[in-house]
């Protein structure tokens, strides 16, 4: 897993390494039906839901339209695809990096607008989803502090992944 030195702040670093490690395989089943459990997708969602977890990696729209278009066979509208992207991203079900205008399925299935950071390589382009307590903890206070309700919370951290930091 990557660790980003931006991440530590003097409290986090006292800790041990592995407290703030970003939660990846130790997410919480719990969230999963509230995240998910209720959210019926029209076939073409699921499509492009399909396709996104099926990238792994971040999907531009128009990249989706050709992705779609190559599976069926038919071009779809944009306007048709941004609608579907933008139902996913409304109910949690994919994240928008805005540095790279695109797409990623949701790695975790968190609550809707629980905090995420995105861990970006800019040598290879792997982008990983991170969650952690202390992000939570730390932009939750953040946002309330300010009397701000939050909607999307996403961090994009740019930088060298453990392979090619190596
Ligand atoms: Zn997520
Ligand atoms: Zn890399």
């Amino acid at each position: 897993m990557v660790r980003h030195r931006n991440l530590s702040s003097p409290a986090v670093a006292s800790r041990p390494a592995t407290s703030y490690i970003v939660r990846m395989q130790d997410h919480d089943h719990s969230q999963c039906a509230h995240a998910h459990g209720h959210i019926k997708l029209t076939p073409s969602r699921q499509l492009v839901l399909d396709k996104l977890c099926a990238a792994g990696r971040p999907v531009g729209a128009y990249e989706m339209i050709d992705i779609l278009a190559a599976e069926t066979g038919k071009r779809p509208a944009p306007v048709s695809v941004y609608r579907a992207l933008d139902f996913l991203l409304e109910n949690g079900l994919v994240h928008r990096l805005a540095s790279r205008n695109a797409y990623m399925a949701c790695a975790h299935q968190h609550g809707r607008s629980a905090p995420v950071a995105f861990l970006i390589c800019e040598k290879c382009g792997r982008v990983t989803e991170a969650t952690s307590p202390e992000i939570d903890e730390g932009l939750g206070r953040l946002a309330q502090d300010s009397g701000f309700v939050a909607q999307a919370q996403v961090v994009e951290i740019t930088g060298r992944c453990k392979d090619c930091a190596a």
